[in-house]
């Protein structure tokens, strides 16, 4: 036990190293970058697009001049830089020359072309402006300066379609809305009416992690606000993907090695519970296999001991009941020898009524013995059998007669049901419900019912009496060999405690088996149940 769990932690560390090795860097290069890429440019969008436009209308000696007057409405740092072409990629000059931006999550830094010559660089620095109240701010705050400078220029029934204007350099919405149809909580709406920028939260951002879902602020002393967002939602998108692929790759690397580790062990265990239930229907020379690396391997060489030992018993224990009934039918033979010889020698009458005592006490050892015998042979070996279809109404008849004539004060009784033809073997079929009718008769009353029906998968014949009845704690052991309820009762009725098992013996080979239960008539009640499926029936 304590081998296999050190190996299961070797395993789960050896998977854990090799995702870090192996599968971080692929999935950074191929997951985590390319959604931070995607976020940084689609953040800045709106501003960086309205920047680039404004630089190119200006003279290139202007350029940093504006860019340092403008710079404290940023979030970000701004710089021009002189567009080497070389220092980029075939990809990221073609995507700069579509005027696109093209973000560097790694360096936090995002590039767009203002002309032919010179990018615009925003930095996004660690340090953040004192002036930020929050980070959603520091990437609005930019588009709202601009968007505002535009709007206020013009007059106010213009800026829906300055906005239309604008709207394809944001990557996000856009829009205009008047300050008395929002309805935030006061301090929010105090706020905006002091002209700040006001971010609000949503599930969506929350789940992100990111400040905000949208950020409004108000155009200069109107009743209008301009509102930047929802940003959530698609970024959310992206996220839930990245980290559905992260925690596929996790899964995968932890349940392969643990299935691997475990599935010798689970077929071990199937070997075990089919080894456990073959024992249990007294195949004894069944065995577990042993699987190789299975964590089981050792119990399963304790249970194949185990079961060793459990053969070794019964079949000794077979070979001496075997043995003793043999040695005990010669002693027999002479003892009744020797009576005979004794009854033809005397007249005394109390010697002759002593030896009809002995007599029968010897007839009585004398079937135990015979019992016994029968049943050792029919656990050793299963007879030639011959099945073949009966009407099982005619059949249970027939076999009822002889019971009825020899015990006319008893009501014998078979309770007709419908007409049905059974596969048995009629001599030992007829042994197994022989025995039920004896014992009906030496343990019931007067009253014994017979009945047999078709089930959906076989036949059965049902024995009722109303004698004293079986106590349940006597109902799954009634079928076992030398097996009484009450010894005392047993003496009159002389049994041998062989006949429940010769009938469970029977109904074995019939594919079925024989159970007890309390009848409704009082007494005791046997069922005999056999398949209609021929291939469970055992024959040879
Ligand atoms: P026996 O030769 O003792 O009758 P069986 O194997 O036929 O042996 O039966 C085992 C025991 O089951 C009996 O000793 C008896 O105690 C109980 N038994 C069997 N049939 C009935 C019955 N119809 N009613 C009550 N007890 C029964």
């Amino acid at each position: 036990m304590k081998k296999s769990l050190v190996s299961l932690f070797l395993i789960i560390i050896f998977s854990l190293v090799s995702i870090q090795l192996l599968v971080m860097p692929y999935f950074e290069s191929n997951f985590r970058h390319p959604t931070e890429k995607w976020a940084l440019e689609f953040l800045t969008s709106g501003s960086t697009n309205m920047l680039s436009k404004e630089l190119q209308n200006l003279p290139k000696q202007q350029r940093k001049v504006y860019l340092q007057s403008v710079q404290a409405n940023f979030g970000f740092e701004l710089a021009l830089q002189k567009w080497k072409k070389s220092d980029f990629s075939n990809e990221q000059n073609q995507w700069l020359e579509r005027n696109e931006i093209w973000g560097e999550p790694l360096d936090d830094l995002a590039y767009l072309s203002v002309d032919d010559e010179q990018l615009l660089v925003i930095v996004k620095p660690n340090s953040v402006p004192k002036y930020l109240i929050n980070e959603a701010q520091r990437w609005t705050m930019g588009s709202f300066y601009q968007l505002n400078n535009k709007l206020k220029q013009q007059p106010e029934d213009m800026w829906p379609s300055i906005i239309d204007s604008v709207r394809s350099d944001f990557k996000y919405d856009v829009s205009l809305q008047s300050l008395d149809e929002l309805n935030y909580k006061i301090e929010d709406m105090a706020s905006l009416k002091k002209g700040n920028i006001v971010t609000i939260s949503s599930a969506d951002s929350n789940f992100i992690g990111y400040p905000a879902d949208i950020a409004i602020q108000r155009i200069g002393s109107s009743d209008k606000v301009l509102i930047l967002g929802p940003f959530s939602s698609e970024l959310k998108d992206k996220v839930v993907y990245m980290l559905t692929i992260l925690y596929l790759i996790f899964g995968m690397f932890l349940l392969v090695p643990i299935i691997l580790w475990l599935l010798p062990t689970w077929r071990s265990m199937l070997s075990l519970n089919k080894v456990a239930l073959l024992l249990g229907q007294g195949k004894f020379d069944a065995r577990a296999n042993l699987v190789r690396f299975s964590n089981l391997n050792h119990l399963s060489k304790t249970f194949n001991t185990m079961a060793g030992k459990i053969q070794r018993l019964i079949s000794s224990h077979k070979h001496l009941v075997n043995a003793v009934s043999h040695e005990l039918r010669t002693p027999i033979a002479r003892i009744e020898f020797n009576i005979e010889l004794l009854r033809n020698s005397t007249e005394n009458n109390y010697q002759l009524g002593q030896l009809d005592r002995i007599e029968s006490s010897l007839n009585e050892l004398n079937s135990l013995v015979t019992e016994m015998l029968t049943h050792a042979r029919f656990d050793r070996e299963i007879p030639e059998l011959t099945f073949e279809p009966v009407e099982l109404n005619e059949w249970i008849r027939q076999e009822l007669k002889p019971w009825q004539e020899t015990n006319p004060i008893l009501d014998i009784i078979l309770l007709e049901g419908i007409a049905c033809h059974a596969m048995i073997d009629r001599f030992y079929m007829s042994r197994a419900l022989s025995n039920l009718i004896r014992n009906a008769i030496a343990y019931g009353e007067n009253q014994i019912h017979v009945s047999y029906n078709k089930t959906s998968t076989g036949w059965l014949i049902q024995v009722d009496d109303n004698g004293s009845g079986i106590p349940p704690s006597s109902l799954d052991y009634i079928f076992e060999p030398f097996y009484r309820v009450d010894q005392s009762r047993n003496l009159q009725t002389g049994g041998t405690g062989l006949g429940l098992a010769i009938v469970q013996q029977i109904l074995d080979w019939h594919g079925g088996s024989a159970s007890a239960d309390n009848s409704s008539l009082g007494g005791a009640c046997f069922i005999l149940s056999w398949p209609t499926k021929l291939h469970n029936l055992k024959s040879r």
